[in-house]
């Protein structure tokens, strides 16, 4: 029987990181973002890629995801921490020399204090109210913090998704003011940054759903494919219902295929009665719920039932997952879960 196979493109995601260090100046260094498992793809195949297209600075969300990232790289590669320094990750800080991000003068304190001369981070909060020193606390600590030496100062925009918004220009003018004149490399964008433009791009930019061919960029090469098993097949009459809770009735004379994958591999009940997978160009739409561990979908029209259905693939990308569900290419990508076969091409 086939198995569920999850394609990862490792050359797309290379080419992504390539095409996202174009767009800015060659002053400016590009960053990777490979936080929850490299958004869900595998971070030690993907590390790998990205080191070898040439990225030297990776961040993660929390220490332990540096140690996958450390694994892969060896020593070298600067790994960041976006969470900064909690308690109990002073051991993990140092053992796998990681540099974190911190986020308040609380996280700035028992850096200096546990470990001095270990590199850090600041985060600076620009209007986003999430993570990072406000302007008085950051006014209070800065001479301090810049004699040690911080490797980055950086913030996040919270809408550089959308271009025109109000805030973005507000959060550069408050990174500005809270940073001009400090001598440290400053970071501000991630992938929406970048396609900001050069105002935002600083001496670092942080890409993430870029690499992984997810909005909003809409030339990232596409990264993952999909193709789900097909397991049984059956007829079925005018007036019979398919799946739990009877989320389907034919209204006339049904092919449907069950198909090997459900909410527990990440596809959501939101795709009951409405995603579509595909066969080649054909689509085939899922009718009824989708279960934990199987999916049916209508095959009525196909000449030949094939071995597997394409839930993502040149047809359908993340984005257009997340289109139906309700959601964000993010969520979809880290959604996807562990018992497929992967394969990185
Ligand atoms: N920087 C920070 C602080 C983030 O939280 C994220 C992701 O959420 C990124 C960079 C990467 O953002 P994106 O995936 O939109 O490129």
């Amino acid at each position: 029987m086939a198995t569920a196979t999850l394609t990862i493109d490792l050359d797309a995601i290379a080419a992504n990181w390539r095409a996202l260090d174009r767009m800015s100046d060659p002053t400016t260094q590009t960053a990777a973002v490979v936080k929850a498992d490299a958004y869900g793809l595998g971070a030690k195949r993907v590390v790998r890629a990205l080191a070898e297209a040439g990225a030297r600075r990776f961040f993660v969300a929390v220490a332990e995801e540096g140690a996958a990232v450390r694994q892969a790289l060896g020593p070298g590669p600067q790994i960041c921490v976006l969470s900064g320094h909690m308690a109990g990750d002073t051991e993990m800080v140092h053992d796998l020399d990681l540099t974190p991000m911190l986020n308040s003068v609380e996280q700035i304190t028992r850096h200096l204090e546990s470990l001095p001369g270990h590199p850090f981070g600041v985060q600076l909060d620009t209007g986003m109210n999430r993570l990072g020193l406000e302007a008085p606390e950051w006014e209070a600590v800065a001479a301090l913090v810049l004699e040690q030496g911080p490797e980055l100062v950086m913030s996040h925009l919270a809408c550089a998704d959308e271009p025109g918004h109000p805030l973005n220009e507000a959060q550069l003018a408050e990174f500005h003011a809270m940073t001009d004149g400090i001598g440290v490399p400053r970071s501000l964008a991630a992938t929406g940054g970048i396609l900001l433009g050069p105002d935002y791009h600083f001496e670092l930019t942080r890409p993430g759903v870029g690499l992984y061919g997810g909005r909003p960029w809409e030339s990232a090469q596409p990264v993952v494919a999909l193709a789900l098993p097909v397991i049984q097949i059956r007829e079925v009459a005018a007036g019979e219902i398919v799946g739990y809770s009877c989320g389907y009735t034919a209204e006339e004379p049904r092919l449907i295929a069950t198909v090997a994958a459900g909410y527990a591999d990440g596809l959501t009940r939101r795709y009951s009665n409405a995603a579509t997978l595909w066969d080649g160009e054909v689509p085939c739409p899922i009718v009824g719920r989708v279960s934990m561990d199987l999916i049916t979908v209508d095959v009525s029209h196909l000449r030949d039932i094939p071995r597997t259905l394409d839930l993502l693939g040149p047809m359908q990308g993340v984005d257009d997952l997340a289109d139906i569900a309700g959601t964000i290419g993010y969520e979809v990508l880290t959604s996807l879960g562990h018992r497929y076969t992967r394969r990185y091409a």
